[in-house]
C-alpha cells in the first residue's frame, strides 16, 4: 500500500490523500483550500479518475463535514462513490438550500459506523468517531496488504465528546505503519498552552449572559453542534431561551439526535428573518416551515423578551433586529475563528455594531487540538 499526500502536509484544511494498493485507489478527504477566494474546479489536485472513468479509482472517504475537507466535491463525476457518518451526510443536505456557491452533497456511498470494518475492494477501512467541531466526524484506519495507515481527520479533546478521544487513546488501534495526524496547533500556540474546553466557555458565557440586560447575539457556525449545546445549556442556566432561525433548525434536525436542542423543545424557538421568508417562498419549503413551527416567535415579540433569550445571530438578521427595535441594551458574542473576522469577512457586522453602539465579545475555543493533546 503506498500513500500520496496531495495537499494538507504544508497548510491547514485543504486535505487530500491517494491511497493505493493492488493498482486500485482510494482518496481521503477532498478538501478546498481555506485561504480559497471561492469554490471552483481550480483547486482540483492531479489525480487521475476525477471524471468518474477510471474504474481504479473506488472512492472518496471524507472525515468530517468541514469544506476544507470535502468541498471539493462539487467538482468531481457524481459516479465516484463518497463515504462519511450518515448524519454528516444529513447535515451537508439539509444545509445545501440554504447556502450560496458551490456546496456540493455527496454521492451516495458508504455511511461509517464507528468501530466497524468494511471492504471497499483490497481494503478494509474502520472509522473512529472522534471529538471535534464538526459533527458526526471520523478518524480513519485502512488497512490493504498487510499494511496499516491511520489517518487522524481534525480532532481535539476539550470538546463536548471529549471521552470520545479518551476511548480511542486508551484503545489505540495497534500495529499502525503510517501515522497520518492533524497539527493545526503546531508551532501557532506554545507546548503547554491549552484551548478552553466547551464547558469553560459555557460558564464564560453564563456569566455574560447573567449581566447582560437585553437580547445576547451570539455568532456562530449553525454547524458547529457543540457550540450550540454550549449555548443552549448556558442559555438555559440564565433563563434564556434559545432563539434559532430555519437554516439551524434544520441542521439540528438533520443531526437525528433527539438528544440536541430541536426547534421543538420549549426552550427554544424559531424566528424567521426575512431574507428566508423569501428562501421560504421562492423554494416553497411550507412543511419544513410547519414541522419547525411549534415555538414560534415574530419580530414584534422578540423585544419583549430582551434578556430572556439568546439568539444564534447571522449578519442576516441585523435588518430585521433594526426594524424591530430588538437592540437595547444587546451584547454582541463572536463565537468561531477570529481569522475570519480579521480577514473582513464580517466587516458589515463590525459597521452595524458601531452604528447601534453594540459591545462586541469574542469567546471560542478551537476545534483541533491543543499539543499536549496531540503528543498522546
Ligand atoms: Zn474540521
Amino acid at each position: 500500500m503506498r500513500a500520496c499526500i496531495h495537499r494538507g502536509s504544508k497548510q491547514i484544511g485543504g486535505s487530500c490523500v491517494e491511497v493505493k494498493s493492488c493498482g486500485q485507489r482510494l482518496l481521503v478527504d477532498f478538501g478546498l483550500p481555506l485561504d480559497a477566494e471561492e469554490n471552483n474546479s481550480q483547486y482540483l489536485p492531479k489525480i487521475d479518475g476525477l471524471d468518474g472513468c477510471d474504474p481504479s479509482l473506488l472512492g472518496i472517504l471524507i472525515s468530517h463535514p468541514h469544506l476544507d475537507h470535502f468541498g471539493l466535491l462539487a467538482h468531481i463525476s457524481p459516479k465516484i462513490p463518497v463515504g462519511m457518518g450518515a448524519a454528516a451526510r444529513r447535515i451537508l443536505e439539509a444545509a445545501a438550500p440554504f447556502l450560496p456557491g458551490n456546496w456540493p452533497t455527496p454521492s451516495e456511498g458508504w455511511n461509517y459506523r464507528s468501530g466497524q470494518s468494511f471492504n471497499i475492494g483490497p481494503f478494509s477501512v474502520t472509522p473512529f468517531l472522534v471529538d471535534h467541531s464538526a459533527y458526526d466526524a471520523y478518524a480513519l484506519q485502512i488497512e490493504s496488504g498487510g499494511k496499516r495507515i491511520f489517518y487522524s481527520g481534525d480532532f481535539r479533546a476539550h470538546g463536548r465528546k471529549a471521552a470520545l478521544f479518551e476511548r480511542l487513546t486508551d484503545n489505540a488501534p495497534q500495529n499502525i505503519d503510517t501515522l497520518l495526524l492533524e497539527g493545526s496547533s503546531l508551532g501557532r500556540i506554545t507546548d503547554s498552552q491549552k484551548f478552553p474546553t466547551e464547558k469553560e466557555i459555557e460558564n464564560h458565557l453564563v456569566q455574560i449572559f447573567s449581566t447582560t440586560e437585553g437580547l445576547a447575539l451570539i455568532h456562530t457556525s449553525g454547524q458547529n453542534i457543540d457550540r450550540i449545546v454550549t449555548i443552549f445549556r448556558a442559555s438555559k442556566r440564565t433563563g434564556r431561551k434559545l432563539i434559532i432561525d430555519l437554516y439551524t433548525a434544520s441542521i439540528l434536525e438533520a443531526t437525528g439526535n433527539i438528544n440536541l436542542p430541536q426547534s421543538a423543545w420549549t426552550d427554544v424557538a424559531l424566528y424567521i428573518p426575512q431574507a428566508q421568508r423569501v428562501q421560504i417562498k421562492q423554494n416553497a419549503w411550507f412543511d419544513l416551515l410547519k414541522r419547525h413551527s411549534t415555538n414560534r416567535i415574530f419580530i414584534e415579540n422578540l423585544k419583549y423578551l430582551s434578556n430572556k433569550a439568546t439568539l444564534l445571530f447571522r449578519p442576516l438578521h441585523r435588518f430585521d433586529l433594526e426594524r424591530g427595535g430588538c437592540l437595547a441594551g444587546a451584547i454582541y458574542i463572536y463565537s468561531q475563528w477570529e481569522g475570519y473576522w480579521e480577514q473582513g469577512a464580517y466587516d458589515m457586522v463590525k459597521d452595524w455594531l458601531e452604528r447601534h453602539s453594540i459591545p462586541k465579545l469574542s469567546i471560542h475555543t478551537s476545534g483541533h487540538a491543543s499539543t499536549p493533546s496531540q503528543k498522546f
